[in-house]
């Protein structure tokens, strides 16, 4: 009796081993054991859950993105307008942001093998925004001159999927994310980051 229990417990235990060495695809979002203990809501409406990489929580770095996040938020009117565009959505803003290791790592930024099997883009990124998933992906060397342009080009698309815009562009997915690529872009550059 005491055998077969033991076998069976270990049996259970060789089973979830095997769990924790299969590789998931397909699961942008972070799972529970990447997540921040505590996430950190920035004032603007992005709420980061999962920071890990190259870089960890600090005042600094969490004022940066507070600062920029703000800026973007400021902005994102007055430049669609300036586009002729308008958004058919207004509000508080309410979106997710994981920080992710940089390189093609399980689990970081350019895994285009597991994590990232769906994502529309294939290329290398600094910066990845989903709709369906809520979330914005970014790169994790949160002090290289970079990351401001990666963040804000970013927050174009997560204001831009957030407000309606982005499903304004076009019936086209394909069409969607050009459209939305080239504003982010210009939005990029009439928020002076080049
Ligand atoms: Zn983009």
């Amino acid at each position: 009796m005491l055998r077969s229990v033991l076998l069976t417990l270990s049996m259970l235990l060789a089973a979830s081993q095997a769990q924790a060495d299969e590789r998931i695809i397909g699961h942008m979002k972070p799972f529970t054991n990447e997540l921040l203990n505590k996430p950190i809501s920035l004032p603007c409406g992005v709420t980061i859950r999962e920071w890990r990489g190259q870089s960890k929580p600090s005042p600094e770095a969490i004022k940066m993105m507070d600062s920029l996040c703000t800026k973007a938020l400021n902005n994102f009117k007055p430049f669609i307008e300036s586009q002729g565009l308008r958004s058919p959505r207004s509000g508080s803003l309410s979106w997710n942001w994981s920080i992710v290791p940089d390189g093609h790592c399980y689990r970081c930024l350019n895994d285009t093998k597991f994590r990232f099997a769906e994502r529309f883009v294939r290329d290398e990124l600094w910066g990845y925004t989903g709709r369906d998933q809520r979330y914005t992906f970014t790169i994790s060397t949160v002090k290289r001159p970079i990351f401001k342009k990666v963040f804000t080009h970013e927050m174009f698309h997560a204001m831009s999927m957030y407000y309606g815009l982005y499903d304004q562009h076009s019936q086209d997915d394909y069409v969607k994310t050009e459209t939305d690529e080239q504003l982010a872009e210009k939005f990029v550059e009439y928020m002076g980051y080049h």
